[in-house]
């Protein structure tokens, strides 16, 4: 099979999550034959809820699809490196493939802080891509805080 980046329909979620007020963070979950079968952005405001974090919504989505809580040879896709409460997530659900775009220094599980794919502890490790269209994907998340900035919001995705 041909490899075709879901990135842009993560980018898709990303803007929209934007113009619901979340943190523009979006996520694409693709089966192993290639269909897309979940995708999500950020809700935690309209939620009320700390962990609906785009890679979260995805998964669960994706999970109910697949009428298993693992989710083995499917690949997702996140606009920016996922947090460590995501990262332990995806590791949960045996995801094959993770790309993401933007890293992020101040609160990635992945390449920083935690970096929960390398402890011994992870029950399972995906192939990790990442700077998949990471400048539009720090472009939005830059856009986004820009506006907000000095209006008392607090960053994190
Ligand atoms: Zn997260």
């Amino acid at each position: 099979m041909v490899f075709k980046s879901q990135m842009n329909q993560a980018l898709e979620e990303a803007r929209a999550a934007a113009g619901r007020g979340e943190v523009p963070v979006g996520a694409v979950i693709v089966a192993p034959d290639g269909r897309v079968v979940a995708s999500a952005g950020n809700r935690t405001r309209e939620l009320n809820d700390p962990t609906a974090h785009a890679e979260i919504l995805a998964i669960r989505a994706a999970c109910a699809a697949a009428g298993s809580e693992r989710l083995s040879g499917h690949d997702l896709y996140v606009t920016l490196e996922p947090c460590p409460m995501c990262a332990a997530a995806i590791a949960f659900a045996r995801i094959e493939r993770l790309y993401y775009g933007a890293s992020d220094p101040k609160s990635g599980g992945v390449a920083h802080g935690p970096q929960v794919f390398d402890h011994a502890q992870t029950h399972h490790v995906p192939e990790v891509y990442d700077g998949l269209a990471a400048e539009d994907s720090a472009a939005l998340l830059r856009a986004f805080f820009g506006a907000r900035r000095g209006k008392g919001t607090t960053p994190g995705a």
